[in-house]
C-alpha cells in the first residue's frame, strides 16, 4: 500500500469508465477493485487497440474487494451470518 485510499478515488473520478472495476461493499462501505479486473485494459483509440495502465494503477490504489451478489464483502458477510 502506502497510498492514500483518496488517491484511488480521485484517480476512479477522472476515469469514470473504470468505476464498473471497482466494487463498494453497501454494508461498511469499503472499495476495492474487482477480482474479474483483467491483467490489463486495453483501449481503441481508432487504429487497434492499445493496452492503458488502468489495470495496474487500480491495483496499486486499491485492495482486492470480493462482494457477492447483494454488495456485501467477505468481511461483513462473516460479521452478518444472516446476510
Ligand atoms: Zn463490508
Amino acid at each position: 500500500m502506502g497510498y492514500r485510499h483518496d488517491e484511488g478515488l480521485d484517480y476512479i473520478k477522472q476515469y469514470p469508465k473504470l468505476r464498473k472495476w471497482i466494487n463498494t461493499c453497501i454494508c461498511c462501505g469499503s472499495t476495492g477493485y474487482n477480482p474479474e479486473l483483467p491483467e490489463a485494459l486495453t483501449k481503441n483509440w481508432g487504429q487497434g487497440e492499445f493496452t492503458t495502465a488502468a489495470a495496474r494503477n487500480i491495483r496499486k490504489y486499491f485492495n482486492l474487494l470480493r462482494v457477492n451478489e447483494l454488495g456485501i464483502c467477505e468481511t461483513c458477510q462473516k460479521l452478518n451470518p444472516i446476510l
